[in-house]
């Protein structure tokens, strides 16, 4: 794989607490960081822009109006690139910050000016870290997780591998938080009606989508070509094994 998306979410960005977790996001900048060092072109799609603003302005529950979670958005996504910049910058690799709405994949002239500048950016080198523009995209016209973002995004660029870290090691026979006998699935070859089944609703308090807007995430990326894979942003050196091509977490081979 040689142009390869990485999405994180909150649950492998932040602590219980709501606080960022800095040395997995520390960790998370060395192993792209090396990546790249070896000619590797990398994206990020990250989240936890509303967790920074929150924690930043001392909000201890959600906000609960559109215009109050924006405004955590807008604080926090400066957090979040302040500090991303910094730990890759410890690395010597340059980022960049790019916020997408729904209207830069659907609308033609707009989807490839994206692409022109994400492709841009990859040829310099640089790292795109990428997020929804939530302080100022509109409810109704949002693409509303960043799982599905992260896919538009590999489709976007012709990517070879999306890497989705999560939680959990990957996708279960069943929702491995109400179901103890549930088993891990290491392939996934066909998205079948059964398959979406597995997901169930949002799972965690901290994250948004669940396994759901996961294996929505995968049909776009199979579909455009891009193999995805599921696996735990907490297990370290995942995402290297990953493109070593070792067996991680669960894959959705495109044909
Ligand atoms: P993130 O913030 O990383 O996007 P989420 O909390 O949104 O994470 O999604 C991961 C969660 O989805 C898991 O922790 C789990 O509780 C839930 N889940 C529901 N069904 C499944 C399943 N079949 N396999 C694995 N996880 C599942």
């Amino acid at each position: 794989a040689k142009r390869i998306v990485i999405k994180v979410g909150t649950s492998t960005l932040t602590h219980s607490t709501g606080k960022l977790n800095l040395l997995r996001i520390e960790k998370l900048a060395r192993e792209l960081s090396d990546l790249a060092n070896q000619g590797k072109q990398i994206l990020l799609v990250s989240s936890g822009a509303v967790g920074a603003g929150m924690d930043r302005l001392g909000l201890k529950e959600k906000p609960k109006t559109i215009p109050e979670k924006q405004a955590a958005a807008a604080v926090g996504q400066g957090i979040l690139l302040h500090i991303y910049e910094k730990m890759f910058g410890e690395y010597g690799q340059i980022v960049a910050q790019v916020l997408l709405t729904r209207a830069d994949s659907v609308n033609r002239k707009r989807y490839t000016n994206s692409r022109n500048t994400l492709m841009a950016l990859l040829n310099q080198g640089v790292i795109p870290i990428i997020n929804e523009n939530d302080a100022v995209a509109i409810d109704e016209l949002k693409i509303g997780d960043n799982d599905t973002l992260s896919a538009m995004v590999a489709s976007i660029i012709d990517a070879d591998l999306l890497i989705i870290l999560s939680d959990i090691e990957g996708v279960y026979t069943a929702n491995p938080q109400t179901d103890p006998s549930a088993t891990l699935l290491s392939e996934i070859t066909d998205i079948t009606p059964a398959v979406e089944e597995l997901a169930g609703g949002p799972g965690t308090a901290r994250g948004t989508g669940g396994m759901y807007t996961k294996i929505q995430a995968a049909k776009i990326a199979v579909n455009s070509g891009v193999t995805m894979v599921i696996a735990s942003g907490g297990r370290e050196g995942a995402v290297r094994e990953i493109v070593q091509g070792k067996n991680v977490g669960t894959i959705f081979i495109s044909k």
